[in-house]
């Protein structure tokens, strides 16, 4: 007896949308969203898509009518509320353009509650499009079923960071110089992780962090990481030792969480 397919389908069309979500609510997309539905996905009315504002968690809605630059949809359904995301911050310094959208990207993907762009006194790139990162993430999220975005700071220069560091937040400074393995290190609780420029923290700025009670100089191993690779292995061991995949949900054969 052939298993009941899960409903709605994993393969449904996902989208994030910047308004307050409710059921019988008229949705009004425009733009690439539309796009994508109308002339991408060529979804007519009656269609079904997965919504999720990212205040009350995802939605199924039914597309009522579609134009060449428009669609309107009617939220029908709650299906989830906004996911608990572990509080970890990843404080990164900036680097070249299409290696920090992949790594907002796979920090997105992986879980991460809040991205920090970290100006230090080595960061070759301090001017980039935080509007086209915030579109990378916003894609991450729909693509790897989150309800919740990661919040994208504003850059912040490591000084003035270290100057009003949250009591309560620990800080893993991951140290190429040496420090305990991160894996065993890790600790549940409000957390972030810091990670260095491809030229590295200098002797001042590792004096500065370590002065800071809450700071933990972390290992990632014996090699020298890149700094995006560093972030994501270091994102990884929290989240495996210290965040929620040990909580995976149960999925269904098609890939939609189970009840
Ligand atoms: N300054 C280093 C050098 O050129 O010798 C390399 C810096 S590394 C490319 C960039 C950042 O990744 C470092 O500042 C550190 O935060 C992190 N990182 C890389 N490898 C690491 C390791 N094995 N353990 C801890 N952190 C590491």
């Amino acid at each position: 007896m052939p298993a009941t397919p899960a409903w709605p389908p994993a393969s449904l069309p996902r989208l994030f949308v910047d308004e307050a979500l409710s059921e019988g609510a008229a949705i009004q997309l425009e733009g690439g969203a539309a796009n994508y539905l109308a002339n991408v996905l060529r979804l007519r009315p009656g269609a079904e898509v997965k919504l999720f504002d990212d205040r009350s968690g995802e939605w199924l809605a039914e597309i009522a009518e579609t134009g060449r630059k428009k669609v309107s949809l009617a939220v029908t359904a709650h299906l989830r509320p906004r996911e608990p995301v572990p509080d970890l911050w990843l404080l990164f310094a900036p680097i070249k353009r299409g290696r920090i959208d992949w790594l907002v990207e796979k920090a997105t993907e992986l879980g991460v509650a809040r991205l920090v762009p970290v100006l230090t006194e080595r960061t070759m790139v301090e001017r980039f499009n935080l509007e086209r990162l915030r579109a990378h993430s916003i894609e991450a999220a729909e693509q790897c079923e989150r309800t919740a975005l990661p919040q994208l700071a504003e850059p912040a220069r490591l000084d003035a960071l270290l100057r009003q560091w949250p009591s309560e937040r620990r800080l893993y400074f991951a140290d190429e110089s040496g420090g305990a393995p991160l894996a065993s290190a890790a600790r549940p609780g409000p957390a972030a992780l810091l990670i260095g420029p491809e030229g590295g923290f200098t002797d001042a700025e590792r004096g500065a962090i370590g002065s800071l009670n809450q700071a933990q100089p972390v290992s990632l191993g014996p090699r020298i990481l890149r700094a995006d690779t560093a972030a994501l292995a270091a994102v990884s061991l929290w989240m495996a030792a210290a965040g929620d995949w040990s909580e995976a949900p149960r999925r269904t054969r098609d890939g939609s969480i189970a009840d």
